[in-house]
């Protein structure tokens, strides 16, 4: 069974500090938490304060994107070699990486492959556009940007996969867990079997999209579901708090 994760995506959000009071807020309160991992992933500029302010607890820290190359003229760019020892987590992929600069499958996979050589996590984002859901392509572009993500990638014992459905992202509309539960069992974790067996089982899928304290329960109760990607709901000490709480519940419900 992958284990649970929960991740807090701030996006351009926060002052430092705010960063550092939710920071400060969340990582004391989930201090000791075991069995779930907890990941912050504030914006670039903070990650080394907020990295800080959650010494000595169980919350790790993740960034929300960087390049593929180790250095050279990439203006603004950010490599996974400037991340190692900062963080532990990156998320690649997210939409609107994808929608609004245009980072295309081969790219992300680039990506990928440079944070995995060097020692950092990847959260990998999939998910499909509204048109692709009403034209019942779902399941088939989500199975695409898994397969042309990890193309070329053996080893992915770190690797997590979270499914973002593009119209379920900040729009308050998530998708029924039964709905991401159909995704990520027929169009990734079927992929990751067929690419890497029984390693494919161990990779953490996680849903996103417009998660929330009251619908974290269900969406974690779902067997294919490991956990979350939480984007606004992360900016609120107590939302994201709860959010951590019941998924934790949902997937280690007490021995009757
Ligand atoms: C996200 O940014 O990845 C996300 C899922 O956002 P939200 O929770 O606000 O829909």
């Amino acid at each position: 069974m992958p284990e649970t994760v929960v991740v807090g995506n701030w996006k351009m959000n926060t002052n430092l500090g705010q960063a550092l009071e939710l920071a400060a807020g969340i990582g004391n309160q989930l201090k000791n938490m075991t069995g779930v991992q907890v990941v912050l992933c504030p914006p670039f500029p903070f990650l080394s304060s907020v990295g800080g302010a959650l010494r000595g607890s169980a919350v790790r820290l993740g960034a929300q994107n960087m390049h593929w190359e180790d250095s050279g003229a990439f203006t603004g760019e950010v490599a996974a070699q400037m991340l190692q020892g900062l963080c532990e987590y990156v998320i690649l992929g997210h939409s609107e990486r994808r929608q609004l600069f245009g980072e295309t499958d081969e790219l992300i996979n680039r990506k990928i492959r440079a944070a995995l050589s060097h020692g950092l996590r990847p959260i990998l984002c999939v998910g499909e556009t509204l048109d692709e859901r009403e034209s019942g392509k779902a399941k088939t572009v989500v199975a695409e940007q898994v397969r042309r993500g990890l193309a070329d990638i053996v080893d992915i014992t770190s690797l997590a996969v979270a499914y973002e459905p593009v119209w379920a992202i900040g729009s308050g509309l998530a998708a029924t867990p039964e709905i991401a539960a159909e995704v990520m069992s027929e169009g990734i974790l079927e992929v990751l079997r067929e690419l890497y067996a029984d390693a494919g089982s161990e990779v953490p899928l996680l849903y996103g999209g417009s998660v929330n304290p009251s619908n974290i329960g269900e969406f974690a109760a779902q067997t294919s579901i490991h956990g979350a990607l939480v984007g606004g709901a992360s900016l609120q000490v107590s939302q994201f708090v709860q959010i951590v709480n019941l998924a934790l519940a949902a997937k280690s419900p007490p021995a009757s």
